[in-house]
């Protein structure tokens, strides 16, 4: 019977793969096609299938995450979150995204354009190559996604259908978890080197902090304001000198704007903390670059495109870019922190081989995420935030 017919959820393997695309006639039925699982397989298997000429890529979701040896279960739903986000974000910027073949929800696939001429722009920054219009792009993919899924843009009617077609409660429980909780108390997930014993009881004693935290968490989980990736790292990118792509939005749902600027804020602050001299000053332009894209294009779409009467008012605009900003601050804090101690780390700081190197930036993460939480009010501006990066890195 017909993979697609069957209704139910079955693992593909490379062999279903193959039968998979034939069967949705995706390639010449004569064609000679390969499958390969390139995937890192904790959460979902991506397959490559290929003949001569062509390619596509399936994503598959798993019905658990392996996470510390462990397994537990997780819901296939995202996989629809996923591929819906792909399609709503890609309305607004179609160049910025892969293209989606087809998806089903039984299966729990997405099947897209294959991007494997691009290199996730993770890699490659670590390699120390230079992504000249990776800020540029994420600034226009930032403020366009978010806005035009904003209530600032849509009818309020079409703006709680997507957001109650955006709930996804599960993954968003694990973003609440990693980034904006166990870090902050002595949970047995976290997981860090313990010469840093000292540096994170300091942050579980800090009481100013936490309360602090405890607010940027409070805006995550209350404030709906639009269509987040909501796994906005520099391993969600693929990357070239030219082309820029946004990947793997299955925690998408309705969350602060600040979200989704804060944690690609943060993965480039990452690479701050391990580059030096020129290498280091082009990051830090690329994040100025960024805001500054974001900015404008969000102000022209803002002038434009506002629906709502209020967006008419002087002044208005700037009010809310201040409070996106303010939220985006708060969140680089978090992501700095929670990728330095908690489960889910980086290979920016985990691969410095130096111990006393790594160490160190691992530090500089801490403390530059600590005061970014606790000093959030006073950096108003992006050359303030930048100011405060070099300061503590
Ligand atoms: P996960 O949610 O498991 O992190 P991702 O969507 O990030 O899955 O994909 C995991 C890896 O699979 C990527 O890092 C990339 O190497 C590969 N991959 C994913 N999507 C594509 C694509 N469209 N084209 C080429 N490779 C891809
Ligand atoms: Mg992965
Ligand atoms: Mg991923
Ligand atoms: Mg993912």
């Amino acid at each position: 019977m017909a993979i697609l017919e069957k209704k139910t959820y079955k693992g593909l393997t490379e062999e279903t793969a193959i039968q998979l695309v034939k069967e949705l006639e995706l390639f010449p039925v004569h064609a000679e096609l390969t499958a390969r699982e390139i995937g890192d397989g904790n959460l979902n298997y991506v397959f490559r299938i290929a003949s001569e000429e062509n390619s596509v890529i399936i994503k598959q979701a798993l019905p658990y995450a392996k996470v510390v040896g462990e397994s537990w279960p997780l819901t296939l739903k995202r996989a629809k979150i996923e591929a819906d986000a792909l399609v709503k974000h890609g309305e607004y910027v179609p160049a910025f995204v892969p293209k989606v073949f087809r998806t089903d929800e039984d299966l729990a696939i997405t099947i897209m354009e294959d991007l494997s001429h691009l290199k996730i722009a993770r890699t490659g920054l670590i390699e120390g190559e230079y992504y000249p219009n990776l800020a540029k792009h994420i600034g226009q993919y930032l403020a366009k996604t978010l806005f035009h899924t904003s209530d600032f843009a849509l009818h309020p009617f079409e703006k709680k259908r997507l957001a109650s077609a955006f709930s996804n409660p599960e993954l968003c429980k694990i973003t609440e978890d990693l980034v904006f909780t166990d870090p902050f108390f002595n949970i047995d997930t976290n997981d860090y080197e313990p010469e840093l014993q000292s540096d994170v009881e300091e942050i579980w004693n800090h009481t100013e902090l936490k309360i602090a935290a405890a607010k940027i968490k409070q805006s995550f989980l209350t404030e709906a304001e639009a269509l987040l990736h909501g796994d906005l790292h520099t391993g969600s990118i693929f990357a070239s000198e030219e082309e820029t792509k946004v990947i793997d939005p299955e925690f998408a749902f309705y969350g602060p704007i600040g979200f989704d600027v804060g944690q690609f804020f943060a993965h480039l602050v990452f690479q701050v903390i391990v580059r030096k001299g020129e290498d280091r000053e082009i990051i830090v332009n690329q994040i100025d670059e960024v805001w500054q894209e974001f900015y404008s294009v969000f102000s022209e779409l803002w002038k434009s495109k506002g629906v709502d009467p209020f967006t008419k008012v002087d002044g208005y605009r700037e009010v809310f870019l201040a409070k996106v900003f303010d939220d985006a601050i708060g969140v680089v804090g978090c992501e700095l922190i929670r990728r330095t101690i908690g489960l889910s780390h980086v290979k920016d700081l985990d691969g410095i081989e130096d111990s006393a190197v790594r160490l160190k930036a691992k530090r500089a993460a801490l403390s530059l995420g600590t005061n970014l939480i606790l000093k959030k009010a006073s950096i108003k501006t992006i050359k303030q935030f930048i100011t405060t990066i070099e300061e503590f890195t």
